[in-house]
């Protein structure tokens, strides 16, 4: 019997985008609450096979989760819940320029209330981000 190739962690994809969009995927599939609470992950690209994956989500509250972001992550993740912006929140600009420094390249994403994908990688993508389209990948 083989391991499953799904899920955080195990699941592999070659550029962030898709792995950010397998982990909203997963998100979407596991978690019930997405409209009332936040989820947080990131996507990094291992050494070890050179694919990127995605870790596992963390919820929080309404407003906020909080997650430890390895300076290896090549991308941050979050969700707005429902009643929250349909855009990053000032917040959200304050973490990436935070962020920068310590991880050169990061790239924020978020899935708005809407269930759309936006795609922040520099500082003048904000508020609004960068439109994502929902790649054809698996959770
Ligand atoms: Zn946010």
């Amino acid at each position: 019997m083989s391991a499953p190739r799904s899920g955080p962690v195990l699941a592999t994809y070659g550029t962030a985008d898709e792995a950010a969009v397998g982990g909203y995927r997963y998100v979407l599939k596991k978690m019930h609450d997405v409209t009332s609470r936040e989820y947080n992950f990131y996507v990094w690209r291992a050494s070890y096979d050179k694919l990127w994956h995605y870790s596992s989500p963390v919820g929080g509250t309404a407003n906020s989760s909080d997650l430890k972001v390895p300076t290896y992550a090549g991308g941050y993740c979050h969700t707005h819940p429902a009643h929250s912006g349909p855009n990053f929140s000032s917040q959200d600009r304050e973490q990436f320029l935070t962020a920068s420094k310590f991880i050169p390249g990061i790239a924020f994403y978020l899935m708005d209330p809407m269930q759309q994908l936006h795609v922040a990688r520099q500082i003048c993508d904000f508020m609004a981000g960068q439109d994502l389209s929902w790649l054809k990948v698996d959770p």
